[in-house]
């Protein structure tokens, strides 16, 4: 599975703790921000997966279950062997490894099932068992990692010179065990850490049962009298109104709300943050940051560069907002809530069918060469994605690569617009990463990091958008493109960055022993936001009414997550016009990025790709191709 899409709203909740759950249990799905209604009566069982490559029936599965539980039971018995000799330690490892296999084969066959429709009753009960599992198998293997570090790195390292095969499959798994002895604590301390663990996401149930069950959401009155509840995914809806009064009115009366929760919304996220400080001070992590950056091993200078440079492109950002105020045709400042509707429109929206989609990702993604296509060919020849939307089917889009012996599986909820076509060829872009990896490395470094599972995703969406704005018809079709080019790189790079730098301040100002509180987080918010929106230039005027705005994001208690889908988008960036310029040895240094999986360190897959995210290249590719998007709509505004 791969990473949330980036998103601003409450409505991909589910999606983004899916995520979560996913980066515990495998690590990549990507879905998609955009809920859609499921409307049609009918499901086509043509556009619905088939999922008997798993099981051939529920029965198997169960079968499957059974005998699964029995093996997982018994993997306690492994405990206190390992540090008898090398084949010991291999023996246990791979018996472990493999009950991981096929639980995770088990586990998508669930969760798969349990998306298909979540009325039927009987598929909510068998995901529950897959849970139930993978607890088990947690609770049976939760003295493998202590037990490692206390046979110690150098035994490990003289069983792995010893026994070629222990080092070849499990040698990155036991370095990763081993990285986090400094931060390991005695028996009493881990116990005492382990039991607060429950405490500390209790901030975010805070969140959720406020902001999804108990907030009142406000009425407004349209400008066509139509009487609106706005909650969230109102909100979405009507605040890209092309009546500006409306979308005034929209952001006054839902900020509103947010506003008069402000008090308790800054106590659940205090908590939070106080929680993730808490944490990495207990294991003596120089700052929160860093314990958050550790399970990728990821250096704290990406995260500061990312900052860093999204600062030095602020001038592009600002020209962008420039550029909307005069589409949008406002003569007056442009606002905050001018932010959302659309700079381009076409009398026709586009509309593409699935044999549409096939051919242009086929065609778009032509530059990654012959084994790529071939593979997304082979995908599209079986029976792997499940389309449309149909009533009770879970929302959004992702792929699942969980079953490493079987192939991926994807979930859209496609309604054929421009939107639909960039998801497919973004969720396809995970699923030959997944085909990839499976193909080059074993499954105990199948495992790979959303911070490049994301790349591979995004590259696809750049190569679609130049495609379709090579091969549009119209000047008008071209400005379409190139406007939604310009919208994805402002919510993926520049909003995200916002998010993270705003999050890095949270953790810093506890950190320093200042208070934390809703009103002080609003005053953070509103200087980076006015920053941002290029303010005290007189790029955007931001009320600060509208400073509550951080109260409604999920992410702000998911412990440095959103940066990633930035750095992302800048790598891919940097991969795009490097293919473009060289050509081959590009393209091979990107799929050997894919290919190596979770064989190694994301920021090493990314450097051995030639590519350093801790250096400011990247996000000035980036920044570049937001302004040369630009450059081709003024050249095209000029040959009216
Ligand atoms: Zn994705």
């Amino acid at each position: 599975m791969d990473a949330a899409r980036p998103t601003d709203s409450l409505s991909v909740r589910a999606n983004a703790l899916m995520a979560i759950a996913a980066l515990l249990a495998l690590g990549g799905a990507a879905p998609a921000a955009e809920t859609k209604s499921s409307s049609e009566a009918k499901p086509d069982m043509a556009y619905i997966w088939d999922l008997s490559d798993l099981y051939p029936s529920p029965a198997q599965w169960s079968v499957a279950y059974d005998a699964l539980k029995v093996r997982a039971d018994k993997l306690d018995t492994y405990k206190s062997t390992l540090g008898h000799s090398a084949g010991d330690m291999h023996k246990a490892l791979d018996a472990i490894s493999d009950v991981h296999r096929a639980l995770a084969r088990l586990s998508t066959f669930a969760s798969l099932r349990a998306d298909e429709d979540s009325r039927i009753a009987e598929n909510q009960e068998r995901k529950q068992l897959a849970v139930a599992l993978s607890t088990l198998v947690d609770e049976k293997t939760a003295w493998l990692a202590p037990e490692i570090l206390s046979i110690g790195a150098a035994k490990v390292h003289e069983f792995e010179t010893q026994d070629k095969g222990l080092a070849e499959r499990h040698g990155f798994s036991l370095d990763n065990i081993l990285r986090a002895a400094p931060h390991t604590l005695g028996e009493e301390a881990e116990g005492v850490l382990a039991s607060v663990g429950t405490v500390l996401q209790q901030p975010n149930a805070i969140f959720d049962a406020l902001t999804l069950a108990n907030m009142p959401y406000p009425m407004v009155k349209l400008s066509d009298s139509t009487e609106v509840m706005l909650d969230q995914s109102a909100y979405e809806k009507y605040r890209s109104s092309g009546n500006r009064a409306d979308r005034r009115k929209v952001f006054d009366a839902f900020w509103k709300a947010f506003s008069d929760y402000q008090d308790t919304l800054g106590a659940s996220l205090t908590t939070q943050i106080m929680g993730d400080v808490f944490a990495a001070k207990a294991r003596k992590y120089p700052n929160a940051l860093s314990a958050a950056l550790s399970p990728d091993n990821m250096p704290e200078s990406v995260y500061r560069t990312l900052v860093a440079q999204a600062h030095a492109g602020l001038p592009t950002l600002h020209r962008y907002l420039r550029l909307r105020k005069r589409l949008l045709g406002i003569t007056d400042d442009l606002a905050y809530y001018d932010g959302y509707p659309p700079m381009f429109h076409l009398a026709n929206e586009p509309h593409f069918d699935v044999d549409d989609e096939k051919r242009i990702a086929l065609d778009a993604l032509a530059p990654f060469g012959a084994e790529y296509l071939d593979l997304m060919r082979k995908g599209f020849a079986g029976q792997w994605m499940n389309l449309y939307p149909h009533p009770g089917k879970a929302n959004g889009a992702y792929m699942n690569g969980s079953a490493y012996d079987v192939h991926p599986y994807l979930l859209f909820n496609d309604n054929g617009d421009y939107e639909s076509l960039s998801t497919f060829a973004h969720e396809w872009g995970h699923a030959v990463h997944t085909l990839l990896t499976t193909k080059n490395q074993p499954f105990e470094k199948s495992n790979y990091s959303t911070f490049i599972a994301e790349s591979a995703s995004i590259i696809n969406e750049m190569l679609l958008s130049e495609y379709m704005v090579d091969h549009a018809k119209t000047r008008d079709e071209k400005l379409y493109y190139l406007g939604a080019a310009l919208e994805s790189i402002r919510t993926t790079f520049f909003r995200q960055v916002m998010f993270a730098e705003f999050e890095l301040a949270l953790h810093e100002e506890l950190e320093k022993g200042n208070a934390l509180s809703g009103e002080r987080m609003s005053e953070i918010y509103c200087s980076l936001l006015k920053q941002y929106s290029g303010d005290a230039q007189g790029v955007m005027k931001i009320d600060p009414a509208y400073c509550i705005e951080w109260a409604y994001v999920p992410h702000f208690y998911y412990d440095f997550y959103v940066y990633q889908y930035a750095t992302s988008m800048a790598g891919a960036a940097q991969f795009t016009d490097a293919i473009r310029k060289e050509g081959a040895p590009a393209r091979e240094r990107f799929l050997n990025m894919l290919r190596a999986g979770g064989s190694d360190y994301p920021y090493e897959i990314y450097k051995k790709a030639g590519i350093d995210m801790a250096s400011p290249e990247p996000y000035r590719a980036l920044i570049a191709r937001m302004d040369r998007l630009m450059d081709q709509i003024e050249v095209l505004e000029k040959t009216h």
